[in-house]
């Protein structure tokens, strides 16, 4: 009998299961609006120039090795990491309250925020719901061991990133969810939200934020809207988590891209962001990531970032190197820093000009709805609208690949298959 004999089979995971469909299609015209990665205007992936210098920097340099990292990650990397988000006067950073850890790209910093979460909730969570869950420590256990997960509660929105169920279920979070889009005004729902919020959650919560070019649907709150959220998670003592997976690349502008975060922490509130370089770099396979607490005190840092080392230790042991080292130096050198912010513009601008060609060949189209959303939505995807029976018949007839949900990633489109996928488009909703 085999060991194996009752493990059934995972189901496939969506999005890379219509890579592969993609992948197989021979149709000269296919066209990928699935992926989640910056395309040039030949569909080709792109390595930032900037990105090509310090690599060849790297390999010329004679005192680069492949050492081992600190548990915690590159020094050089997690702070100017920090800086990047925080603002490079943060209060937060000068009184050192920030807790950072190098992590796997965006997914390991959610991943290994929601477990420290998990292991440790909030002092205000109700403490009945806190302790019934808590394993009693292993035999064996020292007097250090952190307690086994406790789990507690996340609130994300409805939609969010397809992984972020998974990852926070996986370290024993219950999942629930707050409305987020509205498919009336194919915009924000924040008056669900904030009700939600209000109403529904408990001290202690955690909520899931985008920090900027919110996945799927490219929705962002205004500033004002984020300040109403801010209250709301101040006077119900919730915790925001902040995934900020897109900084530079939904507007362009690294500032404007991190005024929520930043404001959240100028309001008092204790918080964690999770920071990836995939897209903004263009280093996806390199997984540099971090993850951040703001804490009140030093010494509460102190005390979070000894227990992200105790987690991470037992998980990965180390980070990964490269790409950290590569941020590491675009960062912390003020010339590399600005061919950076031109890099990104150059993909920011190249996304933005394709919101504005896809929405003007539907109107020359006279394809019927309004299409504003469309430049109304920001960062890599926008939220079309498209029904479940649309894609599948954008898909199969018109070899154009979009997830189920109806969301395209505005880097598969260029100017040689634009008209081709408005007219598609067109045929479907008609
Ligand atoms: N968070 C969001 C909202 C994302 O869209 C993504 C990637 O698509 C990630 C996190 C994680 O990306 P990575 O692990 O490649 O950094």
């Amino acid at each position: 009998m085999s060991y194996f004999a009752s493990v059934p089979a995972a189901p496939a995971d969506a999005l890379f299961g219509l890579m592969a469909k993609y992948k197989a299609d021979t149709f000269d015209k296919k066209v990928d609006l699935g992926v989640g990665a910056y395309r040039d205007n030949t569909g080709k992936p792109w390595v930032l120039p900037v990105v090509s210098k310090v690599d060849s920097l790297i390999v010329a340099d004679p005192t680069a090795n492949h050492e081992y990292l600190p548990i915690t990650g590159l020094p050089d990397f997690t702070k100017s990491a920090a800086k990047l988000i925080l603002g490079p006067d943060s209060p937060a950073i000068k009184e050192n309250r920030v807790a950072s850890c190098q992590t796997i790209s965006g997914t390991g910093a959610n991943h290994l925020g929601s477990l420290f979460l998990s292991r440790f909730p909030s002092s205000a969570a109700p403490p009945k719901s806190v302790f019934l869950s808590r394993s009693p420590p292993s035999p064996g256990a020292t007097g250090d061991t952190p307690p086994r997960a406790a789990g507690g509660r996340i609130w994300i929105s409805n939609p969010t990133w397809a992984n972020h169920k998974q990852i926070f279920e996986n370290v024993g979070l219950t999942v629930k969810q707050y409305p987020y889009w509205d498919p009336k005004t194919l915009g924000l729902d924040l008056k669900g939200m904030l009700n939600a919020l209000e109403n529904e959650t408990r001290p202690g919560d955690i909520v899931l934020l985008h920090a900027c070019a919110h996945n799927p649907t490219g929705v962002d709150p205004a500033r004002e809207e984020w300040e109403k959220i801010a209250a709301v998670c101040k006077s119900k003592k919730l915790f925001p988590f902040f995934d900020s997976a897109y900084q530079g690349f939904a507007s362009g502008d690294l500032e404007r891209d991190a005024w929520a975060v930043q404001y959240f922490v100028s309001q008092g509130l204790e918080l964690l962001i999770c920071q990836s370089f995939a897209k903004n770099f263009g280093l996806y396979g390199q997984r540099a990531g971090c993850l951040h607490f703001i804490t009140q005190t030093a010494k509460a840092s102190e005390n979070v970032k000894s227990q992200l080392a105790f987690l991470q230790r037992s998980e990965i042991s180390n980070p990964p190197i490269y790409g950290a080292r590569i941020v590491a130096r675009v960062l912390n050198n003020p010339e590399l820093f600005n061919e950076w912010k031109e890099n990104l513009l150059e993909m920011a601008n190249r996304i933005k000009s394709m919101r504005d060609a896809l929405k003007s060949e539907l109107i020359k189209l006279d394809t019927p709805g309004n299409w504003d959303h469309i430049t109304n939505q920001i960062g890599m995807f926008s939220f079309t609208g498209l029904s479940p029976q649309q894609v599948d018949r954008l898909v199969n007839e018109f070899h154009v690949y979009l997830t189920k949900n109806g969301r395209i990633s505005m880097a598969g489109l260029n100017t040689h298959n634009v008209a081709y996928v408005a007219k598609a488009f067109d045929a479907v909703v008609r």
